[in-house]
Parts: structure tokens; sequence; C-alpha cells
């Protein structure tokens, strides 16, 4: 609790609530409240009520601009997951795919070793640190089954990374968790543009959902 000036305490024997805090006000004692940085405004799409408000537009346009093109490296990186499921790792499944249109290198999640870091866009994010330019990097488009987590996202945005689709979104992981009775994961999931808001994002896509919600029934025996 923060105290109230001696003043005052000799002068204001039991206070009610509202007189206790007029008179720490009036003491000086208790700073008022600055707002930091940009305000947050009704509108923004992290405001409240939860990590998803304001993204049913997104996920319109994500769906009008996810091409036939696009939709061959999703399924792929389905397949990646499905792949990472019978190796006994959980279903996850990402491709990197140059400007040109060069698939250059996929990976699928391998966290049942026990490191949980161990996610295929981040993989990705640190391959492409290593082996192309920044501005190849920026052209480059990451394909993944799942939406990236938090940490992934930061990842790719650090690394510079270009365009990010994705089939299924966190929020439908989340919702199917929950649906199962399946833990949450330990890191909130977050929509990308909450951790990298300048990323260029596509998805989810509707026609590959029921097949990775399969995939994540099967990893939980649901
Ligand atoms: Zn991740």
């Amino acid at each position: 609790m923060t105290p109230c000036s001696p003043a005052l305490l000799s002068l204001l024997r039991p206070l009610t609530p509202s007189e206790r805090c007029l008179a720490r006000l009036i003491s000086g004692v208790t700073p008022i409240p600055v707002p930091r940085g940009k305000p947050v405004s009704p509108n923004d799409e992290i405001s409240t009520p939860g990590p998803y408000a304001g993204r049913q537009r997104q996920y319109r346009r994500g769906r009008t601009m996810i091409t036939e093109t696009d939709k061959q490296h999703l399924q792929r990186c389905v397949e990646l997951a499905e792949e990472a499921l019978e190796a006994g790792d959980e279903p996850f499944g990402s491709v990197l795919v140059s400007g040109d249109g060069a698939v250059l290198v996929e990976d699928h999640n391998h966290v049942a070793g026990g490191d949980a870091t161990q996610h295929p866009e981040f993989f990705l994010a640190r391959w492409s640190a290593e082996n192309l330019t920044p501005e190849e990097r920026a052209r480059a488009t990451v394909y993944t089954s799942g939406e990236h987590c938090p940490m992934c996202a930061a990842a790719h945005g650090w690394v510079g990374l270009g365009r990010i689709v994705y089939a299924s979104s966190s929020e439908q992981l989340e919702q199917w968790l929950e649906a199962m009775g399946a833990a949450p994961p330990p890191v909130r999931p977050l929509p990308i543009q909450a951790i990298v808001p300048e990323a260029e994002v596509e998805g989810p896509e509707p026609a590959l959902a029921d097949r990775i919600h399969g995939l994540h029934r099967r990893l939980h025996g649901a």
C-alpha cells in the first residue's frame, strides 16, 4: 500500500475508500499513470476482448489471395506434418520458396527429442539467415501447415523473410485443443501480425482444415 502523507494521516481518521484515494492524490505520493507509446484504440487488431479480435477481415482477404501454386506448397506442408506425426512428433511442416518459385528447404517439427523450440518455421528462419541475402529473404515465401507461433513469428521478422502462407490458423489450433481437452500451449498463441505488424500473411486455407484437424486428433488420441 502506498502511504499517505503524515499531515493527512494526522487530520483524517478512518477513511472511506474514496477519501483514501483523494488523500493519495492530494499528497502527491501516487503518480498519475502516463500513457506510453502508441495509444491503443478500440479498432486495433490486437485489442480486447482477445488476441483474435478484428481478424475476420484479414481472413477474408487471405482466402482470396491464396493461389493454386500456394495451395500446392501448402499440400506439401501438410504432407510434412503427416511425416512428423508418423515419426512420433507433432504434426507441423513448412516449406521455404524463393522469389523465383524454387523450393529451397523444408522441415517438420522435431520437438519429440525434448527441445520444444525445434519448430520448422524457426529452422527456416535460421537457414535463410545463413544461406540467403537480405534481398533473397525478403522475396522468399514461407509456407506452413500451421500459423507461426510467437517464437517463430519473431524469428521470421528478425531475419526479414517475406510473405507467409499458412494452412490452419493458431486460432483454429487453439479451438481444436480446447475441444479435445488437450493442454493449451505454454506460449500464448497470437496472430503473426501481433508479433510482426508489417508481415504479409495469407491464411487459413479452408480446404485443408479437416485434414490438419485430423492430424491433431491422432496426436491427442481424440
Ligand atoms: Zn513456432
